[in-house]
């Protein structure tokens, strides 16, 4: 059995080398597997693609893959997994904050028969106090109106199935949200929890905007719920404009004409305004999205490798 261990990689030569050898230690440990590493350069401007050569060189299961740029963790996830050949993938952070220690305890649930064993994170003690209130809302809204099931702390660390690998690969999406994905192939899964910890060396690639972007991302993605809004907000307008305008024929026969409403008048133009603009926002958040899918452009691009036969991504 081929295990192979998928680590997407962006300016993390401060962790590396601790990540390779922690990993070793554990995977030296497992008798009756085998393992590879594809490691995946997102483009990196500091010394992490020369660590990835060097750790090559002395270390034959080394693989990697380095982008011509950065492309994104989730384009580095996709092409790990498209250049995998093993029975299992696993991805792991480079930052050594998904414990190589678990998986011994994630090849036993494969054995169990699963075809995925994915972690949550019991605590979020890595991360600073508004992150965590903010992920915690986005993933309650983003269950409740989507048609996938994405568990609060479910990461991208997880062991894969070589069916599973293949289903998810087949979702050739420019705009990947990993996440949704996963839960949206299905296949029996596995939950483990493990203790959030610390990013070894080296800092967080997530800004809050990126992770904004990266929320409003996963809620079109997997959502057309924002759409129905539209649909919603419209119609209570439009049926309390209709209560609104019989209270007023009611008002003008009994009390004869009024004196003419001019704040009223604003107040209602103003919000109408405003419920198109937001309505059209919407809209055009899914057709930017369309505009990019359909351009079909590959999700990442290989500059070096030193895998046989690297899978690119040009023509999908
Ligand atoms: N990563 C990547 N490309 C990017 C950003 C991040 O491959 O554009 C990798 C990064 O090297 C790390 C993993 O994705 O291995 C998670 O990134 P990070 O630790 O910065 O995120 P956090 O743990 O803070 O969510
Ligand atoms: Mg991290």
């Amino acid at each position: 059995m081929l295990v192979d261990i998928i680590v997407p990689c962006y300016n993390e030569s401060a962790v590396l080398n601790m990540f390779y050898t922690e990993t070793a230690r554990v995977i030296d440990d497992i008798k009756g597997y085998d393992f590879n590493f594809i490691f995946v350069d997102d483009g990196s401007k500091d010394d992490t693609f020369k660590i990835m050569k060097e750790l090559a060189a002395e270390d034959k299961r080394v693989r990697y893959i380095s982008f011509s740029r950065n492309f994104g963790k989730e384009s580095a996830m996709y092409a790990g997994l498209k250049n995998s050949t093993g029975d299992y993938a696993v991805i792991l952070d480079a930052d050594l904050q998904h414990p190589p220690a678990l998986i011994p305890k994630m090849l036993e649930a494969m054995e169990e028969g699963y075809d995925c064993c994915a972690t949550n994170r019991a605590t979020r003690d890595g991360d600073p106090f508004l992150r965590t209130f903010f992920t915690r809302r986005f993933y309650s809204f983003i269950n409740r109106i989507s048609e996938v099931d994405m568990p609060d702390g479910a990461g991208d660390f997880r062991m894969m199935s070589r069916k599973m690998v293949d289903a998810i690969i087949s979702l050739s999406e420019v705009q990947r949200f990993s996440k949704g994905i996963f839960s949206w192939v299905g296949f029996n899964t596995k939950w483990i929890s493990f203790n959030d910890v610390q990013r070894a060396a080296g800092v967080t690639k997530w800004s809050l905007w990126g992770l904004l972007k990266y929320a409003v991302a996963g809620i079109t993605a997997f959502s057309t719920f924002p759409l129905k809004v539209a649909i919603y907000l419209g119609s209570v307008i439009s049926a309390s404009s209709f209560i609104y305008l019989i209270y007023i024929i009611i008002k003008t026969i009994i009390h004869g004409r009024d004196f003419p409403g001019y704040a009223s008048i604003i107040t209602i133009l103003l919000f109408l305004g405003g419920c198109i603009i937001l309505c059209c926002g919407i809209m055009g958040e899914y057709i930017a999205k369309i505009y990019i899918e359909v351009k079909n452009r590959p999700i990442y691009i290989i500059d070096k490798t030193n895998v046989d036969k690297p899978k690119n991504d040009y023509g999908r």
